[in-house]
């Protein structure tokens, strides 16, 4: 099955992003170019991801020991294929201007063409990573820092990490313990100018790729930190520049960020043949997500010392021994996590729609699988069944026959006719049950994650109060969109395994990799716990809650489309079918409900800080984002059903009533569960937090 009708269907049915045209600094696109770009993306994802899924599975990095005594990633020749194919296609720097080889791309199409990639193999390639720290140097970065490191990964030369995480700061990153400090001159004296420096070298605060440090600590969990598939990596490292006590600055506030090549490279942005002081410790062995290598970096431990004299700008190191990894200040020191920051909104509605095509993989495998795998007889439907099949396959538990019987139902319904052939699973209520739920998570998630890119794109382009209002709605739906594919597409991965039976279970089948490379996006860029508490305990509350108003008034305004088309249906005003009609009036149902739920939320909003007691408020911040989600969703289908239903004439076409039916199973499904999930949040229920830790 293909996602291409889906994703045509969001962007320019639903959302309309071809309007962006109009916009002054899309003004060279049009329908014509999206679909240029959509359609390269497809076939690429086509050709050079998904053949390899399994392949990158199986094939997990592994290391060799190098002659300098160093270790070496390999991975498999599809991987260097992939990267090549990536780079060559323009997606690393689609959204910057046409002065540094960009295309100009709206953001809604950039992740809209990512999500191929994502679905035809999700961790064979690391992109994203890639255009993300590019994308943050072109914002935080001096002129030079843009034009050496920015530029040579938007070519693709040059590859990006993200080195946040410690060994013992993970979701903690106020307790970052890499040190960094001013790289002197020879021999650890402060060098006043060049005259006092080896020859070649460069005052530490002079260095024109921005004033240079010598960095010291570990980095654990660093995606893509090590590999051959391109010439140099780019680290964005965190660190800390210790006062003049050598203290560390506590918290976040003292958090700074430094360029630090892999290679050592010179202002014309060639490299130096210098190797800089990062070296792999080892590889962490992960459940899936295996294509894309996970590394623990050590910096500056002195395996590739960097002393003057040896072609490189850089002082004698921390040891006066050449070691220390030579970084380079980004911004201003202290505001590291804020550059950090800059980024995180594009890069949690990454993660999201990364989750989001894995679990929409899922459902596409167990959807076809569905459709031809021969098991079992239909419940009832066919008749009276015959004596045999009745004593084969009666109930067995003689109570509910009679409770069944008690209430007036047909019992020979309910039994199966084993003279009759079996039917295929699709045929079975449940499974259609199963491939709903997941359809309904999977496609709700993708329209959600375009909508939340549409933001991206209307905070960058949109008038100012437009503008203003996309950043207050990113800010309450980022949480959202980055956590609620995270969890629920991975479900519905579970689902695409369960429909599979045994089968699903085994690696004959691809749906069990669909799940293992899920279950990382509850954990990676912020855990759900984490996120939850984002939510709950700043964005719903930031700006006096304007950004929930917001959220808030988009959601009535949709309702209230709905009530009026239903009403107008009724009414019978302009060319409504009777399909039409009762379908309206389905949704002014669902409208009721969505309000209801909105109600709901925004008085568990007050409930859990009703004590304003942050302890209470935020025990139970993760059920509290799970019904926020869940009314999230709910508007997002209402909204989308509306779109179909507003094009009456094509309503009788499959892929259409489908997006009725996805819709309406997660209002009959789904949003009911918010009750339970609002339920310990209204009475802050301190079940959890009050667990003595010895009566576990
Ligand atoms: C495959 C993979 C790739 C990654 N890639 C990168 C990368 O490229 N760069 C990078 O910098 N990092 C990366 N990470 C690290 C990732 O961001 C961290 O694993 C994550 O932030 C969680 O940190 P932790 O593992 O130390 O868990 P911990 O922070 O120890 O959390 C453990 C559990 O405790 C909970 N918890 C922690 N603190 C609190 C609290 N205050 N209140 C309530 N609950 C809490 C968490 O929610 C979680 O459930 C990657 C991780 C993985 C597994």
């Amino acid at each position: 099955m293909s996602l291409r009708p889906t994703i045509d269907f969001l962007l320019f049915d639903w959302l309309g992003a071809d309007a962006l045209a109009q916009r002054e600094r899309f003004a060279d696109h049009s329908r014509e170019t999206f679909d240029a770009v959509l359609d390269t993306c497809e076939r690429i994802a086509r050709d050079k991801y998904a053949p390899f899924n399994r392949t990158v599975d199986v094939q997990e990095p592994r290391t060799e020991v190098c002659p300098d005594g160093s270790l070496r990633v390999v991975l498999p020749q599809a991987t260097h294929d992939a990267q090549k194919a990536y780079a060559a296609s323009g997606m690393l720097s689609a959204a910057q201007d046409y002065d540094v080889g960009g295309m100009q791309l709206p953001y809604t199409i950039e992740a809209a063409a990512n999500s191929f990639f994502a679905h035809a193999s999700v961790s064979i390639g690391s992109g994203m990573l890639t255009t993300g720290n590019a994308n943050l140097l072109m914002v935080h970065g001096t002129p030079l820092q843009k034009q050496v490191f920015a530029a040579n990964e938007f070519a693709g030369k040059w590859s990006g990490t993200m080195c946040l995480s410690e060994p013992q700061a993970g979701s903690s990153l106020s307790d970052v313990a890499t040190r960094a400090v001013p790289d002197h001159g020879p021999l650890g004296t402060a060098t006043a100018g060049v005259a006092d420096a080896a020859e070649g070298d460069v005052p530490w605060d002079q260095d024109p790729l921005g004033p240079r440090y010598r960095l010291r600590g570990n980095k654990m969990w660093i995606s893509a930190g090590e590999h051959d598939l391109t010439d140099n990596i780019v680290h964005l490292v965190l660190a800390k520049i210790p006062d003049e006590n050598g203290q560390l600055p506590p918290g976040v506030k003292g958090i700074s960020l430094f360029i630090v090549p892999k290679k050592l490279v010179n202002a014309q942005g060639e490299l130096t043949g210098q190797r800089n002081d990062v070296a792999l410790a080892g590889l962490n062995h992960k459940c899936g997500w295996r294509g894309t290598t996970n590394t623990l970096l050590n910096f500056g431990e002195g395996q590739f010392k960097v002393l003057p004299g040896q072609g490189t700008a850089c002082g004698s190191g921390l040891d006066g021994q050449g070691n220390g990894a030579i970084g380079y200040l980004v911004g201003q020191p202290g505001k590291g996590l804020h550059c950090m920051f800059h980024m995180m909104n594009e890069a949690r509605i990454g993660v999201g729609l990364a989750a989001t095509m894995l679990g929409l993989a899922g459902y596409h495998a167990s959807l076809a699988y569905a459709k031809t795998r021969v098991q079992g007889r239909p419940v009832g439907g066919h008749g009276p069944a015959t004596g045999a099949s009745k004593q084969a396959t009666a109930p067995s538990g003689g109570s509910a026959v009679a409770t069944a019987a008690s209430v007036g139902a047909d019992v020979t319904k309910v039994t199966k006719d084993a003279a009759r052939p079996p039917v295929r699973i699709i045929e079975h209520a449940d499974v259609k049950r199963m491939l709903l739920a997941q359809k309904s998570y999977g496609e709700g998630a993708l329209a959600l994650a375009l909508y939340c890119a549409r933001l991206v794109d209307e905070q960058h382009t949109g008038n100012p109060e437009a503008a203003d209002d996309a950043r207050l709605l990113l800010e309450v739906l980022t949480p959202i969109a980055k956590s609620w594919p995270s969890e629920w597409c991975l479900e519905a991965n579970s689902l695409a395994i369960q429909v599979h039976g045994g089968y699903g279970y085994t690696r004959d089948f691809p749906v069990e990799q669909y799940w293992r490379d899920n279950r990382l996006n509850m954990i990676h860029e912020g855990t759900h716990g984490i996120q939850a508490m984002d939510l709950l305990g700043r964005k719903v509350l930031m700006e006096q809650g304007k950004g929930l108003k917001l959220l808030a008034g988009r959601m009535q305004a949709t309702a209230r489309r709905a009530v009026d088309l239903a009403q107008n249906h009724a009414s019978g005003q302009g060319q409504a079918t009777a399909m039409g009609t009762a379908q309206a009036a389905d949704l002014a149902q669902q409208a009721a409900a969505l309000l209801a739920a909105l109600k709901a939320v925004g008085d568990a909003t007050q409930a859990a800080w009703a004590t304003g007691n942050p302890v209470e408020a935020l025990a139970n911040a993760v059920p509290y984002m799970q019904a926020f989600g869940h009314t999230v969703l709910a508007w997002i289908w209402l909204d989308v059903a509306l779109s179909v239903v507003a094009q009456d004439a094509k309503l009788n076409i499959a892929a259409n009533q489908g997006r009725i039916s996805a819709g309406a199973y997660f209002y009959a499904y789904e949003l009911p569960k918010i009750e339970a999930w609002l339920h310990v949040v209204n009475r802050r229920e301190p079940v959890c937090a009050n667990m003595p830790e010895d009566a576990f």
